[in-house]
């Protein structure tokens, strides 16, 4: 429940339960498990989240200001930031975190500015905070080069800063970029925002659509569905699907996009897609010529397309992703500090694959599409 200006509360019900921050601090499952350290492989982790103070008082004073649009994803963040054990290990770029990733068996971390970001904030104060949150992200991995990599953040509404902000974070030596999905019920997918995914090409930054609260949806609210029960996935799969049939892979054919959840559950769509095709080809959006897609939908997740394990160590889903997608395209992720727990650690490593794919799960594939050395 979050304290507002004039004394009353809101809060998210369901999924965001006020005893979350809780179960974060007792672990969401226990740190007991057996950790290999002798293993022949580094374990990558990649959609490991933080933030930093000046953001969390931008969310958390726009949303106290009655001034912003009434937006479940800001309320999420307002929610997170009155976690205090939750945000001390979010705003933890140092020891704390790097003890966290020993105990666990974690080398190395892929950093990403937590959902719901730098896009909810006022919009004047989006590029600002983004700027300020690469300096910072960089400045960590500088420091701890061989522990941690990061994702620049952007505010999308800002599309010449955006463009300004990925060439400076490229510049900076981070690993690709982070959006935590839809900005107040906008996608990337809109004319609009092409300058942004032509500057993620030309500059060689992976795009990482993180998921966040669906856009003023009480209808997921109310059966507790916010998150990872539904308003996550079905947010980033509509993110995903609208970049596709915009024509977005055909214009920009080396475009990297990397989603999390073991591909939020599209991988076991992917026939269906393409024999459903037709329903989306050639029909004209608002605003936007109709577009006709070069291939095929399974084409895009076979080339531009890769896939993160965040939150599901489920060695079925990994297996089928890895065999209908290809080893190449599955990368390890955990989801620090919001699902960490060693024994899903242990389980990765009993996985049954080949030395070789279990290599690419963990380590190999971070650093060919994240271009991680060291
Ligand atoms: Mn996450």
């Amino acid at each position: 429940m979050v304290k507002l200006a004039d004394g009353s509360e809101k809060g998210l019900k369901g999924h965001f339960k006020e005893d979350f921050s809780h179960r974060v601090r007792e672990g969401l499952a226990p740190r007991s498990g057996h950790v290999d350290r002798d293993v022949p492989y580094k374990r990558i982790a990649t959609e490991e989240a933080w933030t930093f103070p000046a953001l969390v008082k931008a969310q958390l004073d726009y949303f106290d200001s009655g001034e912003a649009p009434d937006d479940d994803s800001l309320r999420m963040g307002a929610m997170f930031a009155n976690m205090p054990s939750l945000q001390e290990m979010l705003q933890d770029l140092g020891e704390l975190r790097i003890a966290h990733m020993d105990e666990l068996g974690i080398d190395r971390q892929l950093l990403l500015l937590t959902a719901p970001g730098v896009q909810v904030v006022r919009p004047d104060e989006g590029t600002a905070l983004a700027r300020q949150a690469n300096d910072l992200a960089a400045a960590a991995c500088a420091k701890y080069p061989t522990r941690f990599s990061a994702l620049a953040a952007f505010d999308p509404r800002d599309v010449a800063g955006s463009v300004k902000e990925l060439e400076r974070a490229a510049k900076l030596g981070l690993n690709g970029a982070v959006l935590n999905s839809h900005f107040q019920g906008r996608y990337l997918d809109e004319p609009e925002f092409v300058p942004i995914l032509e500057a993620l090409e030309a500059n060689d930054l992976a795009l990482y659509i993180h998921p966040t609260a669906p856009f003023n949806a009480p209808h997921y609210e109310s059966r507790g569905f916010f998150g990872a029960l539904g308003g996550f996935p079905h947010d980033v799969w509509l993110h995903t699907m609208g970049l596709i049939f915009s024509g977005a892979f055909d214009r920009f054919p080396k475009l990297r996009l990397v989603i999390g959840h073991l591909g939020e559950c599209m991988p076991l769509h992917l026939y269906r897609f393409d024999w459903m095709q037709g329903n989306a080809d050639n029909r004209a959006r608002p605003g936007q010529e109709p577009v006709k897609l070069q291939k095929t939908v399974s084409h895009y997740f076979h080339n531009n397309i890769w896939i993160t394990t965040s939150g599901v160590g489920w060695e079925p889903g990994i297996k089928f992703c890895q065999q209908v997608l290809g080893p190449d395209r599955v990368l390890y992720a955990m989801d620090y500090p919001y699902q960490q727990s060693a024994d899903e650690l242990a389980a990765y490593d009993r996985m049954d694959m080949t030395p070789e794919v279990k290599k690419m799960l963990m380590e190999d594939n971070a650093r060919s599409v994240f271009r991680i050395r060291g």
